[in-house]
C-alpha cells in the first residue's frame, strides 16, 4: 500500500511498526491527531488476513478516536493499535510486554487501552512496561470494566433523542428494541427497564435472551428480525454496519441510538435515515462513556467524576442535534463538524508560544 499517500489523505501524524522476534509481536500503532492531547485509543488483537488490512484498520480506528474524544470534550487525540495474531491462542505476557515497550518508546504520545481481543489482564502486562496504558484492573489502579459507563451514556443519549422527537425525555411507556445483550446491551436494558420502558430484545445467545425476558419481561425478536420491530427506539448494541441498504427500509422506529461502533454502513445512510424521519444519534457520541471512563484513569480514577462526565453525553447529543437543525445537515455530519471545529479552534489557541517546565 501507498502508506504516505494514505496518511496524507486524512492528515495522519504517525504510524509505528513494531516487530519483536522473541515474542512474535507484529503490531501497528497509528496516531491520527494530537492537537487536543496525547492520542488515546485501544489495542485490538485480530487475525488480519494481510498486513495492509491491519494497517488500514489501525488508521480507520485511530481517526474515529480523534472525533470521539473531541466531541466528548476530552483533551485527548486519536490513536489506535492493532496486534496481528489470534486472541484465542496467541496471547502471552511476553507479547504484551514487548508491545508495552513500544508504547513506552512513544513517551506518552500514545496511550493504549483494551479493545476487541484484549482485556484487563493484557493491560496489566502492558502496565509492567509503561504508565501509558488505561483499562487496567482495579487492583492495578484502574476503573475496571467500562461497559456500565458506556451503557449509561447510551441511556442518556436515548433520553436526549426522546426529548428532541417527543418533547419529553421520559422513557416510561416507550418501546426500545435492543440488538445485542452483551456487556453494554444488557446493562442498557436494566436502565431502560428501571425507567419504565418496554423492551424487545435479540441476541445470538439464547441464554442472554432468556435472562432478559426473565429480568425485564422483555419481548423476543429473532436476530434477523430485530430491525423490523415496531418501536420508538432501535438500539444497536452488537455489530457495526447494521444500518445498510438491506435494513434501512425495514426500520419502524423514530430513533436509532445504541453502543455499536460504526453503525452506518456508509456515511450516506445518515442522510437516508433523516430522509425517512428517523433521528440518528451518531454512534461515537452515544458510546463515549467507555472512553471517558478509561481516560479518567490517567488522572487517578474517580467514579463520581466519570459519572458526571458521562451524564453530560445528554448535553453533547443536544448540541449535535441543535447543530444539525441549524445547518440543515444530518446528525452524523453535525457530530463530525463539531469535532472538527473544536480541534480547529484549539489548534489556533495552542499556537501561542508558552514555556513548559
Ligand atoms: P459484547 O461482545 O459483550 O456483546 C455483544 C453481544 O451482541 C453478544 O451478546 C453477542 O452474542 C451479540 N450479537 C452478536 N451478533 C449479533 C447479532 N447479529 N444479532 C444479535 N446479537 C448479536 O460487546 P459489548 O462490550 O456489549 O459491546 C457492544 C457494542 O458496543 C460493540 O459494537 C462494541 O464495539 C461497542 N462498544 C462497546 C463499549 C464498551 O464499553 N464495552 C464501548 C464503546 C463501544
Amino acid at each position: 500500500m501507498d502508506i504516505f499517500k494514505t496518511m496524507a489523505s486524512f492528515d495522519y501524524e504517525q504510524v509505528v511498526f513494531c516487530q519483536d522476534a522473541s515474542s512474535g509481536l507484529r503490531a501497528v500503532i497509528a496516531i491520527h491527531d494530537t492537537t487536543l492531547g496525547p492520542a488515546l485509543g485501544g489495542c485490538r488483537m485480530w487475525t488480519y488476513a494481510t498486513e495492509s488490512e491491519a494497517v488500514v484498520d489501525a488508521l480507520r480506528l485511530a481517526r474515529g478516536m480523534t472525533y470521539k474524544a473531541a466531541v466528548a470534550g476530552l483533551n485527548y487525540g486519536g490513536g489506535k493499535a492493532v496486534i496481528i495474531g489470534d486472541p484465542l491462542t496467541d496471547k502471552n505476557e511476553a507479547l504484551f510486554r514487548a508491545f508495552g515497550r513500544y508504547v513506552q518508546s512513544l513517551a506518552g504520545r500514545y496511550i493504549t487501552a483494551e479493545d476487541v481481543g484484549t482485556g484487563t489482564r493484557e493491560m496489566d502486562w502492558i502496565r509492567l512496561e509503561t504508565p501509558y496504558v488505561t483499562g487496567v484492573s482495579p487492583s492495578s489502579g484502574g476503573g475496571g470494566d467500562p461497559s456500565p459507563m458506556t451503557a449509561l451514556g447510551v441511556f442518556r443519549s436515548i433520553q436526549a433523542a426522546l426529548k428532541e422527537v417527543f418533547g419529553s425525555e421520559d422513557p416510561a411507556g416507550r418501546t426500545v428494541a435492543v440488538q445485542g445483550l452483551g456487556s453494554v446491551g444488557f446493562r442498557l436494558c436494566e436502565l431502560l427497564h428501571g425507567a419504565g420502558a418496554n423492551l424487545v430484545v435479540a441476541d445470538l445467545r439464547e441464554e442472554a435472551v432468556a435472562r432478559a425476558i426473565h429480568a425485564f419481561g422483555a419481548g423476543r425478536a429473532d436476530p434477523d428480525g430485530i430491525v423490523d420491530v415496531d418501536c420508538d427506539v432501535f438500539a444497536p448494541c452488537a455489530l457495526g454496519g447494521v444500518i445498510n441498504d438491506r435494513t434501512i427500509s425495514r426500520l419502524h422506529c423514530r430513533i436509532v441510538a445504541g453502543s455499536a461502533n460504526n453503525q452506518l454502513a456508509e456515511d450516506r445512510h445518515g442522510s437516508e435515515l433523516e430522509a425517512r424521519g428517523i433521528l440518528y444519534v451518531p454512534d461515537y457520541v452515544a458510546n463515549a462513556g467507555g472512553v471517558i471512563h478509561v481516560a479518567d484513569e490517567m488522572q487517578g480514577y474517580s467514579p463520581e467524576r466519570v459519572r458526571t462526565r458521562v451524564d453530560q453525553i445528554y448535553d453533547r447529543v443536544r448540541d449535535v442535534l441543535a447543530m444539525a437543525r441549524k445547518k440543515g445537515i444530518p446528525a452524523n455530519q453535525a457530530a463530525d463538524r463539531l469535532a472538527e471545529e473544536r480541534i480547529a479552534v484549539l489548534r489556533q489557541v495552542r499556537s501561542t508560544y508558552v514555556v513548559h517546565h
